[in-house]
């Protein structure tokens, strides 16, 4: 089963152990960063594995190969010699795997390990890319059969990921370690054993990790608690089903907790992978190569997921936007669980069957605006929509018979005869961006019912001025949990549990 290391990259040895002591019911194995550690730190590297409790890989990673080690490579062989040196019969005590990269020739570290039982692991490193040969390189990296081959690679899209997948499958017969690092590679991290990788390089969290004495280590490393709790790393095998989320920048979703969830009370064999896409078609390259079940579907692509569609539901095609994909024998499903996902929230939160009489302000016209605009005409309200960008707002209002403005003084003013309901729509007050608020000429009278869909932060500037002023307020969080269920359900044919 692959284990999980923590990469130490503290600048003391003291640090380190602390951060070991953080995460070890996560972890199976930690990794030194001998080039981390502060100089006069490093006179105590031997005694590490004993001081941690746990197998230790030894490595002391170059800068040409993502490192930080400067000196030259004398220096760097003294120490890896100085921390295999005195072994201790008793194996613990030394350091179970030792990291050397496959142009360092030298045998009697080598040796040296092998006598004292120390498993090396032999290296490769590539920022620019997956290399065409990956296979025969990941061969012949091992020197003898009991090394462990490892190859980090930084793909550069979503079809080099899938190339790493198939030469995994390539090379099921060799120990071997293979990580495609950067923000494409995160189902590496996760799907290790499906990789038929022997350990996934977790590193701490980025608070944690914030500390001015620990430095980030590999690009896209994910925690341990994080890879082992969210993702279920532990139960995942080979033919674990894969779901997931697209989108870009994808920063603030919280799906995944959602869904993983989901899978682990219902005791399903799944697993659910955010994945920040902004090319599809190389994405979807990589769908077939890991044969994903389920998507669902966030800005910027769902309207441009319906190509991808050979059959859409009557939501998809009355609203014209998509959040949700399903892998049929024909190929591409495409729902929307967005527009029920929303009306159930609204209308429970409200306590009514419809929005019969409502006149309601929609602040946006993009993808969801679309979905929450269908909602409030099928439901019988009245609307006035709100955008930026006005021939947008004009293209979403006109189909419905709802009138339209820009998002300015004018718009606002016009929101006067429609404020029994006001429905915030667009990113603006999102996290990072938690000072902005897209009506703030706007003053709320107190009377209004008031819904943001973000829910980061839980109370957005415009929610937080609305509740001030008397009004009740909604985030987004319910509709989220809704729509995600309506996913779930989809995704597996499964009641989302209570
Ligand atoms: P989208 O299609 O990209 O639309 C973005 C909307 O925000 C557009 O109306 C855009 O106006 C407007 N906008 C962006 N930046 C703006 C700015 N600086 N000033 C004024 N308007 C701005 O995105 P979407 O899919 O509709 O999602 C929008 C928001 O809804 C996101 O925050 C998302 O997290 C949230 N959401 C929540 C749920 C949930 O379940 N709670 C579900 C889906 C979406 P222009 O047309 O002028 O660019």
């Amino acid at each position: 089963m692959a284990k999980v290391c923590l990469c130490l990259t503290g600048r003391t040895i003291l640090k380190d152990l602390e951060l070991v002591d953080r995460y070890r019911s996560y972890i199976d194995v930690a990794e030194l960063r001998v080039d981390f550690l502060d100089p006069d730190e490093r006179f105590y590297i031997r005694r590490f594995p004993a001081l941690a409790g746990i197998p230790t890989i030894l490595t002391v990673r170059r800068k040409i190969d993502g490192g930080n080690f400067v000196e030259g490579e004398g220096a760097r062989i003294v120490l890896l010699a100085a921390g295999l040196a005195f072994a201790d019969t008793d194996r613990r005590r030394n350091f179970a795997y030792v990291d050397l990269e496959d142009d360092l020739d030298v045998p009697s570290l080598e040796e040296a390990a092998r006598t004292f039982g120390t498993k090396i692991i032999r290296s490769y490193h590539n920022f620019n890319g997956v290399d065409a040969d990956l296979e025969q390189k990941l061969r012949s990296l091992r020197r003898t059969g009991d090394e462990i081959a490892k190859a980090a690679v930084m793909p550069q899209s979503y079809e080099d990921v899938a190339k790493l997948y198939q030469v995994a499958e390539q090379t099921r017969d060799i120990d071997k370690i293979l990580i495609a690092m950067g923000p494409h590679g995160v189902s590496t991290r996760i799907l290790a054993e499906k990789l038929g990788s022997h350990l996934s390089f977790t590193s701490p969290l980025v608070e944690v990790a914030s500390d001015a004495d620990i430095q980030v280590a590999g690009p896209g490393q994910l925690d341990p608690k994080t890879l082992v709790d969210t993702y279920r790393f532990r139960s995942l095998t080979k033919d674990t089903k894969v779901y997931g989320i697209i989108g870009y920048p994808l920063t603030a979703t919280s799906s995944p907790q959602i869904h993983n969830r989901g899978y682990d009370e219902k005791k399903i064999d799944a697993v659910y992978i955010p994945f920040p896409v902004q090319d599809l078609p190389s994405f979807f390259s990589l769908a077939d190569t890991l044969d994903i079940q389920g998507l669902s579907v966030t800005v910027p692509h769902k309207e441009t997921v319906l190509s991808y569609c050979s059959q859409r539901s009557s939501e998809v095609e009355r609203i014209g936007s998509c959040n949700t994909l399903v892998k049929t024998s024909q190929g591409w499903a495409g729902y929307n669980t967005d527009a029920k996902g929303f009306s159930d929230s609204l209308l429970h939160f409200i306590g009514k069957q419809s929005l019969w009489n409502k006149r309601v302000t929609i602040i946006g016209a993009g993808g969801v605006a679309k979905a929450v605009a269908a909602e409030v005409y099928r439901l019988k309200g009245r609307a006035l929509i709100l955008n930026r960008t006005q021939y947008k707002a004009k293209e979403v209002a006109e189909p419905l018979n709802f009138a339209w403005a820009g998002l300015d003084n004018r718009g606002i003013e016009l929101m006067d005869r429609y404020r029994d309901i006001i429905i915030q729509t667009t990113s603006v007050g999102m996290e990072p961006n938690i000072d902005e608020d897209p009506i703030e000429l706007y003053k709320f009278r107190g009377k209004e019912v008031v819904m943001d869909l973000i829910y980061k932060p839980e109370e957005t500037k415009m929610l937080k001025r609305a509740a001030k002023a008397g009004c009740k307020t909604l985030n987004g969080y319910d509709m989220l949990l809704r729509q995600a269920k309506l996913q779930f359900l989809l995704f597996t044919g499964q009641e989302y549990p209570d």
